[in-house]
């Protein structure tokens, strides 16, 4: 019997603390076991997060109790969560927070129990009704209302039957009914009928994708597979059938898809499929549907899980396989400690639990792409579109041979509003592509050259119109569009740059009757904005959506047949060695929207550099090449995925006191590193300031990650962080801005 248990309490120590383990509660403190124990003066809610049979410290405390009845966390998630700590240089309880639910970690909010009625012999006795008839009409009704429908909770009953829950007890008094409290399950989507769907026959490059995730399910050799797809090509179509295979040999599985593509349309496909062993795990459950849901899985009653980001930690077991679809998805990456990255800690779960990884994508990013051509992952492709559609026939608008003709700059090309009215005649629909809200992305006085700037952030407010706000989009703050330019006096704005509530109101003017529906974080506020009007558009009572990414992906609509970038550009410039890599990702998957029915589908790509090789790749469908060119530029600045790259961003309210850290942090990684380490001299990150915090960075580089993590622990301890500073450090970041 272990005496000491390792806990983690739930505050930010980036400790364990050691307990002793009372007798009376050695069969319940076990690992993953959720504890009440005492720290300072007061007493804490905690994990234990390991076992052992002596500590190094003289006196320990003892346990106080433990919460619930059962381990919530199992070993192999507990590791987990020590390695994502000390890879990612995060506290310890931050990844174990990361590894469980807040809901499930707060026990007991518990399942939902309620009241539920149910006749007895007595009460079903067709004349037990008639009897009361004449002296309880009420209670009458209400057993009439139970017999006509059978179980049923005590508050719908009563409210069925128009009676009051007194009523109801009184039947149960004459042994008419019984009444017991049981357990409701919240499941998301519950009460939505479906239909179950039987599998299509697989085109052969399905089918031979399929045969090489089955082997990598059976053989793991190799473990991972990478799934490139081009969009449209049926990678669901495979998982779903990968899936089908591991679980006829027994086997659970893991879905993650981004939490943005987590449409019910997807939700939906999983659970024809496989009914109610699938379970929905993302952020915009209700925390009692969480709660359930994580149960059933940890119970072992659903085996597959579908989820976002985190859903990688569900406690599945006999895990078979893990699908990480459009494993590209920088939203994959966790942008707080820890900064985790869900692809990376599947392969690494997969390796650890003998299981599967599929990694599946249109466009993959460079660092799955490198891996898959050095061998370390299979490869398999899908090069064709389901049925043999053809891909959609894509056309480039030069703005800049626009502007001269036109002699001035449009917004919509000649070529873009020509292809627009088009689709209206024919009864098309087309999806209209601008990844920016608003109406436009700055206030600028024609006369000074004022820019209405963010006071806590370097950035310009973004207008919107609608509701007359300047809003920053760093931070979220907002105030009212002064009347006059607050510099010089002047009363006359100009507005610069484009969003998509600006491209809604051209629309209107260009096509006063078409339909115009527009999706942004702006207009999706509510949860069920974005099912209404993908359930509008689908059904076809929108002819034109307007959006931002939240339309690049996933979206398969077969009357789609014209797809406008209304400006490619917007991030192709950012101080960013991804910005080639990200655009030609966006692009190409917004591309992909059209042209999935019966009739082929156009894009229109406008952009004023029309011969940057990211937006000549898109054209050409020539990820290989592009791709090629790519790597070639990485290995020869010695970026990744050639080496590894932190960022360690220090954030605070004192410019000089900031940069004067982070200079010191790149001099002591420098000292700690030697020859193995790259690291950048500090300076301010691109976003300068975000919410009134001065931020300053520094980058280091390696081949080797230990080299980089031992650099950066031995930083830390050495160069003593000024109290009001922040920093992050973010392991492979992605995020450079
Ligand atoms: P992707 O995930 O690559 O975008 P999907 O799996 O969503 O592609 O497939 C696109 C469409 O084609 C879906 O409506 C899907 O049901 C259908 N589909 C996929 N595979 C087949 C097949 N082998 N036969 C017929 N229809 C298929
Ligand atoms: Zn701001």
């Amino acid at each position: 019997m272990p005496r000491v248990a390792k806990v983690v309490v739930d505050l930010s120590l980036n400790r364990e603390f050691d307990y002793s383990i009372p007798d009376e509660l050695a069969e319940t403190a076990v690992l993953g076991a959720p504890v009440i124990v005492p720290f300072g003066r007061s007493e804490r809610r905690g994990f234990i997060v390991g076992v052992a049979d002596r500590s190094d410290f003289p006196h320990l405390k003892p346990i106080r109790a433990v919460v619930g009845s059962k381990a919530l966390i199992e070993k192999r998630i507990t590791d987990l969560a020590r390695w994502m700590a000390d890879y990612y240089l995060a506290p310890i309880e931050t990844a174990i927070r990361t590894v469980l639910p807040a809901v499930v970690r707060r026990e007991p909010a518990g399942y939902l129990r309620r009241l539920i009625v149910s006749p007895t012999e007595a009460g079903a006795d067709p004349g037990a009704a008639e009897r009361l008839r004449a002296r309880a009409p009420k209670q009458a009704a209400a057993l009439d209302a139970l017999m006509s429908g059978g179980e049923i909770f005590l508050a719908e009953l009563a409210r069925r039957a128009g009676v009051s829950e007194a009523a109801i007890r009184a039947l149960e008094k004459k042994g008419l009914v019984r009444i017991g409290e049981g357990v409701v399950e919240r499941q998301p989507e519950a009460g939505r009928t479906l239909l179950p769907d039987t599998p299509p026959t697989l085109m052969p490059e399905q089918a031979a994708a399929l045969e090489t995730i089955c082997r990598a399910v059976d053989t793991l050799t190799p473990p991972v597979v990478l799934l490139y797809g081009v969009t449209g090509s049926g990678k669901t179509e495979v998982y779903l059938q990968a899936i089908r295979r591991a679980a006829d040999r027994g086997k659970g599985a893991i879905v993650l898809v981004p939490e943005i593509s987590l449409t019910p349309q997807t939700v939906e496909r999983f659970r024809r499929r496989f009914g109610d062993t699938v379970a929905i795990l993302h952020s915009h459950l209700s925390e009692g549907e969480r709660h359930d849901e994580w149960h059933r899985v940890q119970e072992g009653r659903a085996r597959i899980v579908v989820g976002a980001r985190s859903a990688l930690f569900a406690p599945v077991r006999d895990l078979g396989l893990i699908v990480v679809d459009e494993e590209h998805e920088a939203s994959y990456k966790q942008a707080e400690t820890p900064c985790y990255h869900a692809r990376d800690m599947a392969v690494l779960r997969g390796r650890r639990e003998g299981c599967a990884v599929v990694l599946g994508s249109a466009t993959p990013s460079l660092e799955s792409w490198h891996n898959a051509h050095i061998g370390k992952y299979a490869l398999a492709r899908l090069t064709q579109r389901v049925d043999h559609r053809e891909m959609p026939l894509l056309k480039i608008v030069d703005l800049r041979a626009e502007m001269e003709r036109e002699g001035k700059p449009n917004v919509f090309s000649r070529e873009l509003v020509q292809a627009v009215s088009e689709r209206l005649r024919r009864s098309e629909q087309t999806i209209l592509f601008l990844n920016r809200r608003g109406y436009a992305s700055s206030l600028v006085c024609p006369k000074c050259g004022y820019v209405a700037q963010c006071d806590d952030c370097s950035v310009a407010q973004t207008f919107h119109k609608r509701e007359q706000r300047l809003i920053c989009h760093l931070c979220g703050k907002g105030q009212p569009v002064p009347p006059r330019c607050p510099k010089c006096g002047d009363p006359a704005f100009r507005y610069a740059g484009l969003g998509t509530e600006r491209i809604e109101e051209i629309l209107a003017r260009f096509f006063p009757k078409a339909r115009v529906a527009r999706m942004d974080s702006d207009t999706m506020t509510r949860k069920e904005s974005y099912r209404q009007v993908l359930g509008d558009f689908r059904v076809g009572k929108i002819d034109i959506l307007v959006g931002t990414q939240m339309i690049a992906k996933g979206l398969d609509f077969p009357n789609v047949t014209l797809v406008g970038i209304v400006f490619a550009d917007l991030a192709l410039h950012l101080p960013d060695f991804r910005a080639g890599e990200r655009t030609f990702q966006m692009l190409t998957q917004v591309a992909g929207r059209a042209g999935r029915g019966d009739v082929a589908g156009e894009v229109i790509i406008q952009t004023y550099t029309p011969f940057h090789p990211a937006i000549q790749a898109v054209r050409r469908f020539d990820l290989e090449g592009f791709y090629e060119q790519e790597l070639a530029f990485r290995r020869e600045l010695e970026y990744p995925p050639f080496t590894r790259l932190a960022c360690l961003t220090a954030r605070g309210p004192d410019d000089a006191a900031t940069a004067d850290y982070t200079a010191r942090l790149a001099e002591a990684l420098r000292a700690a590193g030697g020859a193995a380490v790259k690291v950048s001299d500090a300076a301010p990150a691109p976003f300068a300031r975000i919410q009134g915090l001065y931020r300053h960075q520094t980058l280091i580089r390696s081949t080797s990650a230990k080299a980089i993590n031992a650099a950066v622990r031995a930083a830390l301890a050495a160069v003593r962080r000024p109290k009001d500073v922040l920093l992050l450090c973010d392991m492979d970041a992605l995020n450079l801005l």
